[in-house]
C-alpha cells in the first residue's frame, strides 16, 4: 500500500488499533501527518552510560547498561509494587513499578542485557529508578539512534499503558522508514537560501533524530520560521483582502471643524507622535478602504485628543461618530472633557450609559436617527440594537483590552457599509505579540509623552511604615495636590477585600479628619450615580483623597492628583499596577507612586515590585509581564490562536517572528496573489492550510 501522510495512524506498523485509540485520545494523533508533527519537548544526551557505583543523588536522567537479576513483589495496598534488581559490573540498583506490573513481568527477561533510562532516587539507603524506560541492548544498538534523544510530550495514561518514550521513538522510526523520510518542501528555494533554511525533509529528520546539536538547532530554526511565516502570511493576506474587498467611506475633505479646532482651539501643542498618528489615520480615512486601526499609547500619552480629531474628520465629511469606553466613569469623563473641547465648535454630543433615563434615551435615539446628533459617547449601551445611527462613519473603542472581538464586530454592523474603526489601548503589548495577535489591524503608536511631564517616582514601602507614608501624603496635600489610595478587589474574595477597603477608609478618615481634609470613596458596590458624584467631587478638587478599588484603573484623568498609593500591591498584576500608576503624573508637578505591601512576598511579587520601581516604560513592563505570566493571560491572545504554536514560542522567538513577518510582507508586496512560479510552494501550502485550518495539518 502506498503511504500518504493522511493515512490513519492505525496503518503504521507497530501501532495497531489499541495504540491508535490511545494516541488519538491522548495526543490527538490521527494520521501519519499528526505523528510527524509531534515535536519533541526536549532532548537528552544519550552518548553517556553511567556505572552504578558512580551514581549520585542528582535527580538527573541517566542511562545504564546491565541485567535484571531478579523480580520481587513488595508492599501491599497502595504501596504494592514490583521491584527488580538491576546489576552491572560495579553494583546494583532497584527498578520499581507501581503500575503495569503484569505487563512488565511478562515482557522483561532475566539475565539479558538491557539499557535502562530514567531518574534515580535514594530509597531506604539504596538507589532506585521508578518506571524506567527500558530497552534490549541489541535493539538499542540497532535503533535509528542519535546522540540526542528526543523526548516527546506524553500523558500519564500513555506511559501507564506502555506507550513510553521509547515506544513513541520506535513508532516515529517506523514512519520515517515507510515514508523514506521524503517530505514535500513547503518553502520556496529562494526564501530558503536567503534565510539559510535547511530543507523540509532534513529538518523533520533532525527534529526527531538529531545527528548533531548543530543540525538540531538548524532544524528547529527552519520549523519555527515556517510556522511563524505562515501565520504572518495569513494575517497579512487577511488584511490585504480586507482592504481590497471592504470598501469604506472615503473621508475626502478636511473640513471646517477639524481646521478650526486645529488652528484655534487646540489646548496644547500636539506631540510629534500625536501628529504622526493623526496623519496615519487621515491617510486611512482618505483611501477607499475601511480603516481598522489599533492606536497604542502608554497611559497619559494623549490618545483622547487623537480620538477627537478623528471624530471631527468624520463630522466634516457628513458622518456621525461614536466613542465607546468600558466604564460609566470613563464615559462620563470623556463626555465632559470632549464637550468642553467642542464648545467653540457647532457640534452636538450626547452621553449614553446603562443609567441614562428612559426619556433621555428616547431623545438620543431619535436625534441619532435624524442625524441631529454628531457624536455619541458611552458604554456598552451603545451596542444595543435600539441604538441606530443615521450615518455612522467612525467608531472608536477606548481601552480595547476591556472589550472582546464580538463587540468590535457589533459596531461594524451599525451601518450598511462598516464604519471606520479605531481601537485605542494603553495596555502596551510587546511588539512581537501585537504582530501576532493584532496582525489583522494596522498599528499606530504614540511613543512620546507630552512635554514637561516628569517621570513618576515609584517606591516600595512595607505596611509597617504607614505612618511615614501618611506624613508624606499630608505634605503633598498641603502643597495643594490630591491623592489616590487604591485597594485590590478580586472577585473570589470580594467580601474580604471590601472589608479591607472599609477598614482602610476608616483609618484614613481618622488620620485625615474633617473639616481640614475631605475624602471621596468609590467602589463597585455603589450605585453609578453615587460613584459619579464622588468622582466629580474629586475631579473638582473638593476632596483631597480618593479611596477606591480598581474601578478607577482605566482612563481617569485628574491632572492635579500627584500621589498614587497602592495597597496590597503584591496582589496586583504588572499591567494593572502600571495602569494605576498612570492615573498620576498627568500634570506638570512631580508625582509619586507608593507600593504598599506586607513583608511576605513571593519571588514573582518581588520581581513585579522591582520592575515597577525601576521603570516607567510600559513596553519594558509588558515584556517582563509576558515573561512572568506567559502570553496566555494577555488580552486578545486567547482568540488569536497564537497560543497553539507547535514549535515556536512568541516570547522566546521574537526575533524569528520579526524575520518571518518581514519576508512574508516582502513576498506579498511583490506578489500579492502568489501567482509567481517562485512562490508556488507558498501558494500550495497556503491553500492546504485554509483547508485544514492549521498550518501543521497540510499535506506534506
Ligand atoms: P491617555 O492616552 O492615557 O488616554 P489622555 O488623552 O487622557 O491620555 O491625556 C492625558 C493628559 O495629557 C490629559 O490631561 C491631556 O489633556 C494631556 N495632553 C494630551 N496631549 C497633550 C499634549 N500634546 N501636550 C500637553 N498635554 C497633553
Ligand atoms: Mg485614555
Amino acid at each position: 500500500m502506498s503511504v500518504n501522510l493522511q493515512t490513519p495512524i492505525d496503518y503504521l506498523k507497530g501501532v495497531g488499533p489499541n495504540r491508535a485509540t490511545l494516541l488519538k485520545k491522548e495526543l490527538g494523533i490521527n494520521t501519519y501527518q499528526d505523528l510527524l508533527n509531534l515535536f519533541p519537548n526536549r532532548y537528552l544526551d544519550r552518548t553517556q552510560y553511567f556505572k552504578i557505583n558512580k551514581l549520585v543523588n542528582s535527580n538527573a536522567e541517566i542511562q545504564i547498561i546491565g541485567k535484571i537479576t531478579r523480580f520481587q513483589d513488595a508492599g501491599s495496598g497502595r504501596a504494592k509494587r514490583l521491584v527488580a534488581t538491576f546489576t552491572d559490573e560495579t553494583g546494583s540498583i532497584e527498578l520499581v513499578w507501581f503500575r503495569g506490573v503484569k505487563w512488565i513481568k511478562d515482557s522483561l527477561k532475566l539475565n539479558t542485557p538491557y539499557v535502562i533510562f530514567g531518574k534515580t532516587n535514594v530509597y531506604s539507603g539504596k538507589h532506585s529508578m521508578p518506571h524506567p524506560d527500558i530497552e534490549l541492548l541489541t535493539e538499542h544498538e540497532n535503533g535509528l539512534r542519535s546522540a540526542l534523544q528526543a523526548i516527546y510530550p506524553s500523558t500519564e495514561k500513555l506511559s501507564n499503558r506502555g506507550i513510553t518514550n521509547r515506544v513513541l521513538t520506535k513508532i516515529m522510526q517506523q514512519l520515517f522508514l515507510e515514508t523514506k523520510g521524503k517530505f514535500v518542501e513547503t518553502l520556496p528555494e529562494k526564501l530558503r537560501s536567503e534565510v539559510k533554511l535547511i530543507s523540509k525533509s532534513e529538518a523533520l529528520f533532525n527534529i526527531h533524530f538529531p545527528t548533531t546539536s548543530e543540525l538540531l538547532s538548524k532544524a528547529q530554526f527552519r520549523l519555527k520560521f515556517e510556522e511563524l511565516f505562515y501565520i504572518q502570511l495569513q494575517l497579512i493576506l487577511k488584511n490585504l483582502i480586507h482592504k481590497s474587498k471592504i470598501k469604506g467611506f472615503p473621508f475626502n475633505q478636511i473640513g471646517p471643524n477639524f481646521n478650526t479646532f486645529f488652528k484655534e482651539h487646540l489646548p496644547f501643542e500636539l506631540t510629534n507622535a500625536q501628529k504622526r498618528v493623526i496623519k496615519e489615520i487621515r491617510q486611512d480615512l482618505g483611501s477607499n478602504a475601511q480603516m481598522n486601526r489599533l492606536l497604542q499609547g502608554d497611559v497619559g500619552s494623549g490618545k483622547t485628543i487623537v480620538a477627537l480629531m478623528t471624530m471631527l474628520m468624520a463630522i466634516d465629511n457628513g458622518f456621525q461618530a461614536c466613542l465607546m469606553a468600558p466604564t460609566a466613569i470613563l464615559s462620563v469623563q470623556h463626555y465632559n472633557g470632549l464637550s468642553e473641547l467642542c464648545k467653540p465648535l457647532n457640534i452636538s454630543i450626547k452621553l449614553l450609559t446603562g443609567s441614562s433615563k428612559t426619556s433621555e434615551r428616547k431623545e438620543i435615539h431619535s436625534a441619532l436617527e435624524s442625524g441631529e446628533l454628531d457624536i455619541l459617547i458611552g458604554t456598552h449601551a451603545l451596542l444595543e440594537d435600539k441604538v441606530k445611527f443615521k450615518n455612522l462613519g467612525l467608531a472608536i473603542i477606548d481601552e480595547q483590552h476591556r472589550f472582546g472581538v464580538e463587540q468590535r464586530s457589533k459596531l461594524w454592523r451599525k451601518n450598511t457599509v462598516p464604519p471606520h474603526i479605531l481601537v485605542m489601548t494603553a495596555t502596551p503589548i510587546p511588539r512581537t505579540l501585537a504582530m501576532s495577535v493584532y496582525g489583522d489591524l494596522d498599528i499606530s503608536l504614540i511613543d512620546e509623552l507630552p512635554a514637561g511631564r516628569q517621570p513618576i517616582k515609584t517606591v516600595h514601602r512595607f505596611d509597617t511604615n504607614r505612618l511615614k507614608v501618611f506624613n508624606f501624603i499630608r505634605q503633598e496635600i498641603k502643597k495643594g495636590r490630591q491623592v489616590y489610595v487604591v485597594y485590590p478587589l478580586i472577585q473570589e474574595s470580594e467580601n474580604m477585600d471590601y472589608k479591607d477597603l472599609m477598614d482602610g477608609y476608616e483609618s484614613i478618615a481618622r488620620d485625615f479628619p474633617l473639616p481640614e481634609f475631605q475624602i471621596s470613596i468609590v467602589h463597585g458596590k455603589m450605585k453609578p450615580a453615587d460613584k459619579e458624584f464622588e468622582m466629580q467631587r474629586f475631579i473638582k478638587g473638593e476632596t483631597q483623597i480618593m479611596v477606591a478599588t480598581t474601578v478607577i484603573e482605566v482612563g481617569v484623568n485628574v491632572p492635579n492628583a500627584s500621589v498614587m498609593i497602592i495597597e496590597s500591591a503584591e496582589r496586583f498584576g504588572l499591567s494593572q499596577l502600571h495602569q494605576l500608576r498612570g492615573r498620576v503624573g498627568r500634570g506638570s508637578e512631580q508625582s509619586y507612586c507608593i507600593l504598599m505591601t506586607s513583608h511576605k512576598l513571593s519571588e514573582g511579587s518581588k520581581t513585579r515590585l522591582n520592575t515597577m520601581v525601576k521603570t516607567n516604560d510600559g513596553f519594558e513592563i509588558a515584556e517582563v509581564d509576558l515573561k512572568l505570566r506567559g502570553p496566555g493571560d494577555i488580552m486578545g491572545t486567547q482568540q488569536s490562536g497564537i497560543l497553539n504554536l507547535r514549535i515556536a514560542d512568541v516570547v522566546k522567538d521574537g526575533d524569528i517572528l520579526q524575520h518571518a513577518r518581514h519576508y512574508a510582507k516582502q513576498i506579498l508586496t511583490k506578489d500579492p496573489r502568489l501567482t509567481l512560479e517562485e512562490n508556488k510552494e507558498i501558494l500550495e501550502t497556503y491553500r492546504q492550510m485554509s483547508k485544514y485550518k492549521n498550518i501543521w495539518n497540510y499535506i506534506s
